[in-house]
C-alpha cells in the first residue's frame, strides 16, 4: 500500500531508509536493520498509516489563465501558473514536478518567475521526491512563503514529515488518476529514441486541442489514444498499486487546493469554454480562500458536483483491472509488445475503432 511519497526516508534520523526499484519500477523504502534505533518516526510520518480525514471543499471555480501561451503550454486553464506566480512575487519558493536531463521525473524546487516553466504541464510518470520535504522544511523555517504542489499522496507526505501547521505554506494538490511505472516509462522513451536524443516531451499537447489532446515525444506527435504508453495508462495497468487504495483523496491530504481538468464545462450554465483547456479550482481551508483573494484571479464559482461528476478520480479510487498481474507478467518478459496489446491494441480499444469504421461506412 506503500504510495512511495518518501517521507519515510526524509525523516529518519540515522539515514537508514533508502528507495529501491521493485521488479516493476516502483520506489519502496528499504531499512537497513544494522542501522534502525526503533525509534518509530518513519511510522510516525507514514500516509499509509496515518490517513487523514475527509472533508469537504469550501468553494469550487473555474478559471483559465489570461495569458494564451502559458495556458496553452498548461495541461488544463493554467491555475496552477497563477497560484504560482503569486508566491513567487511575494518573494516565496514554489515546488512541483519537472524533467530531468533524460526525461525522468523529479521534484524540485523554484524562486523565479522562469523557474516554475519547467513544473508546467502533467508529466504522466511518478516523480521522486529527492529531499523536496527537507528543503520545504527549511524554506518554511527561514520564513519563506512556501506553495507546494504535487500528488494527493506527496501532500499528505509533507503535511505528515512537517508535522506542525506553517502559515506560510500553501498546498495544491493535483486531481489524480494515479501514477504510471517510471521503469515503464523509461523503456517505452529508449524504444522511440532508438539511441538518439529526445528533443521534447508534452504528455497534454494541446495543438489537436484539449480534450483530444496529443502525446509527443520528440519529433513523433499521437493522439493520446492512439499512444500505446498513454493508452495502457488510461487503461489503469501502469499504474502503481497503492493507487488502486489510495490514501490521500478527497481532502483527506489536508492540501489546500485541488487543481483539475473541468472536464463537462459544456453542461454548465455562464462558464465560458473553448477548446483550449479550463481549470477547476475547489478550496479546502480557509487559508485557501485568503490567499485566493491576495491572487486577483479571474473566476467564476461553480458547483463542485459539477466538476466531480465528470471527474471521478478527485473523490474515488481507480479501478484495478481484473489481469493486472497478468499485464505486468507479461511486461517484464516482453515490454514493447505487451504496451500495445494492453494499450492501442487492446480488445476495448480495437471496438471503439470497428465502431468508429461502421458509422463511417454507413454515413457513406
Ligand atoms: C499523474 C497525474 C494524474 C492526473 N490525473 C488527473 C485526473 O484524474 N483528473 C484531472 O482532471 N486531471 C488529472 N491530471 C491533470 C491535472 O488536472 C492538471 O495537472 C492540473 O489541473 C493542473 O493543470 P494546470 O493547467 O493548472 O497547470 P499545469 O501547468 O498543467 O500543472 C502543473 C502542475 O502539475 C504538477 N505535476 C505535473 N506532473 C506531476 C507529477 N508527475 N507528479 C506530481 N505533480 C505533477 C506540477 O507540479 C504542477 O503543480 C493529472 C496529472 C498528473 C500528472
Ligand atoms: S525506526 Fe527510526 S531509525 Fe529505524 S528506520 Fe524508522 S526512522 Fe529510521
Ligand atoms: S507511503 Fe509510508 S512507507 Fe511509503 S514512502 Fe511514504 S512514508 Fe515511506
Ligand atoms: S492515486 Fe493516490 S496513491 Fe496514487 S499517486 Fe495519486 S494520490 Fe498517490
Amino acid at each position: 500500500m506503500c504510495c512511495g511519497c518518501g517521507a519515510c526516508v526524509q525523516r529518519c534520523p540515522q539515514s537508514c531508509i533508502a528507495m529501491h526499484e521493485d521488479e516493476n519500477g516502483f520506489l519502496y523504502p528499504r531499512v537497513d536493520t544494522d542501522v534502525c534505533v526503533n525509534c518509530g518516526l518513519c511510522e510516525q510520518v507514514c500516509p499509509v498509516l496515518n490517513v487523514g480525514e475527509e472533508q469537504e471543499p469550501h468553494n469550487c471555480f473555474a478559471a483559465i489563465h489570461p495569458d494564451e501561451k502559458v495556458r496553452l503550454s498548461s495541461s488544463s486553464g493554467g491555475v496552477f501558473s497563477l497560484l504560482a506566480r503569486r508566491v513567487i512575487q511575494d518573494g516565496g519558493v514554489v515546488f512541483g514536478a519537472r524533467f530531468d536531463d533524460r526525461w525522468a521525473v523529479v521534484h524540485d524546487y523554484a524562486d523565479t518567475l522562469e523557474g516554475i516553466d519547467a513544473f508546467r504541464g502533467s508529466k504522466y510518470v511518478q516523480s521522486v521526491m529527492g529531499d523536496s520535504y527537507l528543503h520545504a522544511k527549511q524554506f518554511l523555517e527561514q520564513g519563506k512563503k512556501v506553495l507546494f504542489s504535487g500528488t494527493p499522496c506527496q501532500i499528505a507526505g509533507l503535511k505528515r514529515f512537517l508535522s506542525k501547521d506553517f502559515p506560510n505554506l500553501i498546498t495544491v494538490e493535483i486531481a489524480c488518476h494515479g501514477v504510471p511505472s517510471p521503469k515503464v516509462w523509461r523503456g517505452y522513451l529508449d524504444g522511440k529514441a532508438r539511441g538518439r536524443n529526445i528533443s521534447q516531451v508534452n504528455f497534454r499537447d494541446k495543438s489537436t486541442g484539449w480534450r483530444n489532446y496529443s502525446v509527443v515525444i520528440g519529433d513523433c506527435a499521437k493522439p493520446h489514444d492512439d499512444d500505446d504508453y498513454m493508452a495502457s495508462y488510461l487503461a489503469n495497468y501502469n499504474l502503481r498499486p497503492s493507487c488502486f487504495v489510495c490514501p490521500s483523496k478527497n481532502g483527506k491530504s489536508g492540501a489546500d487546493f485541488l487543481i483539475a481538468d473541468f472536464w463537462g464545462v459544456e453542461a454548465v450554465n455562464g462558464v465560458k469554454h473553448d477548446d483550449k483547456g479550463i481549470s477547476a479550482l475547489l478550496v479546502y481551508s480557509s487559508r485557501g480562500r485568503s490567499f485566493l483573494e491576495h491572487c486577483g484571479i479571474d473566476m467564476t464559482a461553480i458547483d463542485v458536483e459539477s466538476v466531480v461528476r465528470h471527474n471521478p478520480c478527485i473523490r474515488g479510487c481507480t479501478s484495478r483491472p481484473a489481469d493486472y498481474e497478468l499485464f505486468w507478467k507479461r511486461y517484464n518478459k516482453c515490454p514493447g509488445w505487451t504496451l500495445k496489446r494492453y494499450g492501442t491494441l487492446s480488445m476495448e480499444k480495437v471496438i471503439i475503432r470497428a465502431k468508429r469504421l461502421i458509422s463511417r461506412l454507413v454515413k457513406r
